[in-house]
């Protein structure tokens, strides 16, 4: 009878809080369901969260436009240097005197590839270099029917990837260096060269000493937002160090890999001084907020909880920081911000400064 007496005095209770709840406009909120927001919330969708209307890409990040009949476009670089770009995904060639340098085949423009250089050139691709492993930049290799006595470059990392993978699309290396390498092609030279992790093991630059051209892949992203996590960097400061090391290098045409257009030395100074503005603001933000506060009390011995919720806060500061500058600076803002704000506090805490 005591504990019938209990259970109803506990209904009873319950429904009280649950009217008080409701009464105060709060609604009581089941287990793992979103609660109310946090203060402060950024206008900007959060992550899983549909966006209406995403913000306008401006003008300054947009390319030349692709003829969607031939589905590429291609730009002479320099002398014998082409960029074949669909506007989403760069490569190039470098045409010499008996063949064709390839520098990646990104497959979803791979079988337009050999279309490209015919309009140049009927010589064979004597040679296809890697800027790295990934699939979304070389998986349109074997589309390009290289003959078997065709030599792959890359760096011994991606050697080793790439043989792990063992993918039909991506063939393993012929020739493979750990620093340094010139290809020398005819009278065209490429000088390659490693300069660390950063977005990937083995992502090397290539440089075209005679175009003034720089290829690195997946690290700078010329108007744009880099893609979410920092483009999935690897390593993260090693990403900030090699984005300061193209900032201070000599070239006149970055090729990145990616988004609509070439790139230049005020796209590489602007990425990173947004990298560094989005580093004070993801450490001021850990600096400034404590854990645990605001948290509901039953979660407070639950440490799962207790680090989402202060990371949580700690990017909301992050982008209410960062916004006012940069939200219309960058193409793409909306997309990955939220992503950007989480890798770098992130890195912060786990990799250090
Ligand atoms: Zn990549």
């Amino acid at each position: 009878m005591k504990r019938n007496v209990n259970a109803l005095a506990k209904g009873l209770l319950g429904s009280g809080l649950v009217l008080l709840s409701l009464i105060a406009g709060a609604q009581p909120t089941k287990p793992g369901a979103p609660g109310e927001p946090y203060p402060n919330s950024p206008e900007i969708a959060p992550i899983g969260v549909r966006i209406g209307k995403y913000m306008e890409v401006s003008e300054s990040a947009k390319g030349p436009a692709i003829d969607p009949a031939k589905g590429y476009r291609l730009e002479k670089l320099g002398p014998g240097l082409y960029l074949v770009t669909d506007n989403a995904y760069q490569s190039m060639f470098l045409e010499y005197e008996t063949g064709v340098v390839v520098i990646d085949a990104p497959p979803p423009y791979a079988q337009h590839i050999l279309k490209a250089i015919g309009e140049v050139t009927q010589k064979p691709i004597t040679h296809v270099v890697y800027t790295h492993d990934h699939i979304d930049h070389i998986g349109g290799t074997k589309s390009l029917s290289l003959a078997t006595s065709a030599t792959i470059i890359a760096h011994e990392e991606t050697k080793r990837l790439l043989a792990r993978a063992n993918d039909p699309n991506r063939p393993v290396p012929t020739v493979t260096f750990k620093d340094k390498y010139t290809l020398k092609a005819g009278s065209q030279t490429l000088e390659l060269s490693y300069h660390g992790i950063a977005h990937e093991p083995g992502n090397i630059f290539v440089y075209a000493p005679a175009q003034k051209t720089l290829m690195v892949v997946d690290v700078i992203f010329p108007g744009w937002m880099p893609w979410r996590r920092f483009a999935l960097a690897k390593d993260i400061p090693g990403y900030f160090a090699q984005v300061a090391e193209i900032n201070g290098m000599k070239w006149d045409k970055l090729v990145s890999g990616h988004v609509e257009r070439i790139g230049t030395h005020a796209d590489v100074a602007t990425q990173l001084e947004f990298m560094n503005d989005l580093k004070a603001a993801a450490r001021q933000a850990l600096q400034s907020t404590k854990p645990g506060e605001g948290l509901t009390p039953d979660d407070k011995a639950n440490p799962w909880a207790v680090f989402d919720n202060y990371i949580d806060r700690v990017v909301i500061q992050c982008m209410n920081t960062l916004a006012p500058k940069w939200s219309k600076r960058l193409a793409g803002y909306d997309v990955f911000i939220w992503d950007q704000c989480y890798a770098m506090e992130q890195s912060l805490r786990i990799d250090g400064e």
